[in-house]
């Protein structure tokens, strides 16, 4: 039988060529970025189906196009799933990645110029949480608070007196790159005392909240959470929104016909693929798996001397402070443990001294190496090859033998949905 990827070998094998290097890549290499997962095989079949042919704008029962028998209950299930996992009335699963989730989320509930009290950037806020550079930035009127102490904690008393000073229309909970749980019935309380809506961007940690390994910000009675699908969830990319009744028809119309065209139909059915799996008992584990993973990989590297942001984690992130560590920045720092097959990112730091492509730290997260079935034991010698290759940056030979080191342990854990090397 011919299969897709025959077609696509002789159809263009300059892309197909890509393709086989990029599995070969996430086969031999390990893959610490926080917000990065290896998917499903069922998520990688849907996402290649015949549902991507399809026009469906409009909602279930209500659509601009003929032809949405199938459509419509696929979208039906995806959001009714979506409801019972996260607790929540209502939810659209069209927005088409995380920026259009929250521009929606910004555009249908609030006026240009309206201000929204959200985390500052260096302390771990998201690019469409205001930056600057961002056309949301431009748009509404961001106002910042911090964390404080080596902890990191939250002031919400500093929180609460920023809201009174500002009055935002909207209070904002969600981070990128922030090693802690939040606590979200004082932002709850805050946002009731200046009549703002309570929101949570919960993009990093949609899974291990699905899976009740964190707290969710619905229970706390928010008013809206957003969450990507293809991070902790190990989902396909796309976004969703979940939020009360009261406001399900502003959400809804900002994100189609506010915002959006035609959803992605082949990713909506991924994401209801992906709802079904997240409530299950093996998800559940999973989740555990990846908190504890990431609570191990921190004490290897504080026994190694690592400088962690906030002393350590309690969700499946950490940052390491490479440059207080090591006086090394983090963009050679991910240009090391690259050379050994370890995939991080450079990261800024709270009101970080150093420029942002040149910042002080390196963010690494567990969710991927997870998947692949890892466990403390990996965690261990992660975190120690990790150190060894930091502190022996110069040495080409040593970095060759760590990277050997990281292909054989990679090896013994296959890629979900790729067959094992065939060559
Ligand atoms: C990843 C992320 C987003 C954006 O998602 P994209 O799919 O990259 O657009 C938004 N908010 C937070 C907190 C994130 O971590």
């Amino acid at each position: 039988m011919t299969t897709y990827r025959d077609v696509l070998q002789s159809g263009d094998p300059d892309i197909f060529e890509c393709l086989i290097g990029e599995e070969n890549r996430q086969r031999e290499g390990l893959e610490l970025i926080p917000s990065e997962n290896y998917t499903y095989p069922e998520v990688l079949a849907l996402l290649g189906s015949v549902f991507t042919n399809k026009y469906s704008e409009g909602y279930p029962g209500r659509r601009y196009y003929g032809g949405q028998e199938f459509t419509d209950k696929v979208e039906r299930l995806a959001r009714d799933r979506a409801c019972t996992l996260f607790r929540a009335d209502h939810a659209n699963v069209q927005p088409l990645s995380g920026s259009p989730m929250n521009q929606a989320v910004y555009l249908g509930l609030l006026e240009p110029g309206d201000t929204i009290l959200a985390m500052d950037l260096s302390h771990g806020g998201h690019l469409t949480h205001g930056a600057p550079v961002s056309h949301m930035g431009h748009l509404f009127n961001f106002v910042r608070y911090k964390t404080t102490g080596a902890q990191g904690a939250i002031d919400t008393d500093d929180v609460l007196r920023l809201a009174q000073e500002h009055r935002p229309k909207l209070v904002l909970c969600g981070y990128t790159s922030y090693p802690r749980d939040f606590d979200y019935a004082p932002f709850r309380a805050i946002a009731d005392e200046v009549g703002a809506y309570a929101m949570a961007d919960v993009s990093h940690v949609g899974g291990l909240i699905a899976s009740g390994v964190l707290a969710n910000p619905m229970d706390a009675g928010f008013d809206v959470m957003t969450t990507t699908t293809h991070k902790s969830l190990r989902g396909p990319r796309g976004g969703m929104i979940l939020c009360k009744k009261d406001i399900a028809k502003k959400i809804d119309a900002s994100v189609f016909p506010g915002l959006q065209g035609g959803p992605h139909m082949n990713a909506v059915a991924a994401i209801a693929v992906t709802l079904k799996l997240a409530d299950t008992a093996a998800f559940r584990t999973y989740a555990k798996q990846t908190l504890t993973n990431a609570a191990i990989l921190a004490d290897t590297l504080l026994a190694q001397g690592a400088h962690l942001i906030t002393g350590g984690t309690s969700n499946h992130m950490l940052v390491v402070n490479t440059h207080s560590w090591l006086n090394m920045d983090g963009t050679a720092a991910e240009k090391v443990l690259d050379r050994v097959g370890l995939t991080t990112n450079k990261q800024i730091i709270p009101d970080d001294p150093l420029p942002p492509l040149r910042p002080s730290a390196i963010r690494l997260g567990t969710p991927a190496v997870t998947t692949r079935g890892m466990t403390e034991e990996h965690m261990t010698e992660i975190g120690t090859v990790m150190a060894t290759a930091l502190t022996h940056a110069g040495e080409e030979k040593k970095l060759a033998a760590l990277g050997d080191q990281v292909r054989h342990l990679a090896d013994g854990f296959p890629v979900p949905g790729l067959a094992a090397r065939d060559d």
